[in-house]
C-alpha cells in the first residue's frame, strides 16, 4: 500500500477544501427526514452539482470528475472535515448508480444518472418486505408482464426516504415457478408518484417519518425500467450490496471529522478525565478504520474486489459509530439526552443504533465473515 497522495489527488482536495469553505451552509440544515429538511438537503445536492461535487467519482459526461478511488476518499475527508451536510441522494449515489454502470444500459445511465447527480430525482430502495429482511430471497412482491413492461403489486418496507423521495429501485419475482427462492427475480426502478402507489410514512424513535412502507398495486413500469435481464435480479442484487456494507455508505472521512468533533468536545467540557480513554479510542478507531480502507482501496484500485471484506468493514463501522455516541452524549450528561442539540449528537447518536441492523444485520455479516473470510463450516443460514 502506498500512502503518499498523488498530485491529482492533492489538487483536487485543495480544489473540494476551498469550494467547500465557500458553500457549505453556515448553519446546520433542518433534519432531512422533514419535508422542509428534505427540500433543503434537495437544494444542497443541486448546488453540489452545479461546482461538480455531488458524484466525483463519476465520468465527466454524467456530471462527475471521472476520480479514482483515492480521489473519492480525499474528496470525503474534505466533505466531512468541512462540516458539509449528509446526503440526500446517498441510495440512488451509493446503490442504484453503481449498479447502472454495471448492469445497466447506456441509455439508463444517460437518463437517470445526471438527475440522480442533481437531486431533481431522489431515490429510494426497495428491496426489505415485512417477510423478507435477512432472508431477502424469501420476497414475494412479483412483476406480471404487460404491454410494453411489467404490473408491480405487493408490499415493501423500511424503505429509508420513500416518505419524501420520487422514485424507487427494488427486485421484484417475476418467475413464481423457478426452483429456487433466488431464481426468476427481476430488478426494476419505478415511480412512487405512479398510480397503483401507496406511501406510508413510518416515524423512526424521535417520531421523524426516515422510512416509509410502499403499497403497490398493478403499477406499471415499462421496460426501459429494468435493469439488465429479467430473472437476473439476484445476481445484480448482490454484485452491489458490497458497496453499501464497504467504502460507500460510511467513508472514514467522516469517521474522522466526527471524532475530531469528539475531541473538541471533550476540550470545550473540561477534558474529562473519566472519558480520556474513550475519546481516545474514538481518534484512534477512526484512524485505524482509514488505514483499513485504504489498504482494501489499494487492492481494489490493483483489480481485486471488495467482496465479503466489505462484511468487515460494515461490523466496524456500524459498532463504531455507536460508541462515539455514547462517549458524546456521556460528555454531554443529561443535556446531550434530553436536548435536540444542534450539534447534532442526540440525533446521530438515534440513527447509530440502527447501523448493526440496516445494510445487513451484524449477525449476518458475522456468519459471511466466518464463512467466507475464515473458512469456517456453514452455520445457521
Ligand atoms: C435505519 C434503517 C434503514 C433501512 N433502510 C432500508 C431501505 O432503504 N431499504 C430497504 O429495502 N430496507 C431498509 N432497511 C431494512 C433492513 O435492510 C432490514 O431491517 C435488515 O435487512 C434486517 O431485516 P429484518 O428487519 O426483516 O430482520 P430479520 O431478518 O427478521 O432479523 C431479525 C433478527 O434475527 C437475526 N437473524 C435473522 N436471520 C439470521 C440468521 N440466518 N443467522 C443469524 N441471525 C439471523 C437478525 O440478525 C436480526 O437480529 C432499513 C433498516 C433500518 C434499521
Amino acid at each position: 500500500m502506498d500512502l503518499n497522495h498523488t498530485a491529482e489527488e492533492d489538487a483536487l482536495r485543495t480544489e473540494a477544501r476551498e469550494w467547500l469553505a465557500a458553500h457549505v451552509p453556515a448553519a446546520p440544515l433542518p433534519s432531512l427526514e422533514t419535508a422542509e429538511g428534505f427540500a433543503a438537503h434537495r437544494e444542497w445536492e443541486a448546488e453540489l452539482y452545479a461546482g461538480r461535487w455531488s458524484a466525483v467519482s463519476w465520468p465527466e459526461r454524467f456530471g462527475g470528475r471521472g476520480a479514482d478511488i483515492f480521489g473519492w476518499l480525499a474528496f470525503e475527508e474534505e466533505y466531512w472535515a468541512a462540516g458539509a451536510p449528509g446526503r440526500v441522494s446517498q441510495n440512488g449515489i451509493s446503490l442504484l448508480a453503481p449498479t447502472l454502470f454495471d448492469h445497466g444500459s447506456e441509455e439508463q445511465r444517460a437518463r437517470v444518472l445526471p438527475d440522480m447527480a442533481s437531486g431533481a430525482v431522489v431515490w429510494a430502495q426497495a428491496w426489505s418486505e415485512p417477510e423478507a429482511g435477512s432472508d431477502l430471497a424469501s420476497l414475494r412482491s412479483r412483476a406480471v408482464r404487460a404491454d410494453g413492461g411489467w404490473l408491480l403489486s405487493g408490499q415493501k418496507t423500511w424503505s429509508s426516504r420513500a416518505a419524501f423521495a420520487d422514485r424507487a429501485f427494488g427486485i421484484f419475482r417475476t418467475e413464481p415457478a423457478a426452483p429456487r427462492p433466488h431464481q426468476g427475480l427481476t430488478y426494476l426502478m419505478f415511480d412512487l408518484r405512479a398510480p397503483g402507489v401507496t406511501v406510508r410514512p413510518i416515524g423512526r424513535l424521535d417520531g421523524r417519518p426516515a422510512f416509509a412502507e410502499l403499497f403497490l398495486d398493478k403499477v406499471f413500469v415499462p421496460d426501459e425500467d429494468v435493469i439488465g435481464e429479467p430473472g437476473q435480479g439476484w445476481r445484480i442484487a448482490m454484485s452491489t450490496t458490497g458497496n453499501e456494507r464497504g467504502l460507500t455508505l460510511r467513508s472514514p472521512g467522516r469517521f474522522l471529522a466526527a471524532a475530531d468533533r469528539l475531541v473538541r468536545l471533550w476540550r470545550e467540557r473540561g477534558e474529562d478525565r473519566g472519558a480520556s480513554d474513550r475519546v481516545a479510542d474514538a481518534v484512534i478507531g477512526a484512524r485505524a478504520y482509514q488505514l483499513f480502507t485504504y489498504a482494501g482501496a489499494s487492492r481494489f484500485a490493483a483489480g481485486g474486489e471488495m467482496g465479503a471484506e466489505s462484511s468487515l468493514n460494515k461490523l466496524f463501522w456500524s459498532e463504531y459509530d455507536i460508541e462515539l455516541h455514547e462517549t458524546a452524549l456521556e460528555l454531554l450528561g443529561p443535556e446531550g439526552e434530553l436536548s435536540r442539540s444542534p450539534d447534532g449528537w442526540a440525533e446521530g447518536y438515534v440513527f447509530a443504533l440502527a447501523g448493526p441492523v440496516y445494510a445487513g444485520t451484524n449477525e449476518i455479516q458475522r456468519d459471511i465473515v466466518a464463512e467466507r473470510l475464515l473458512g469456517l463450516p456453514k452455520g445457521r443460514r
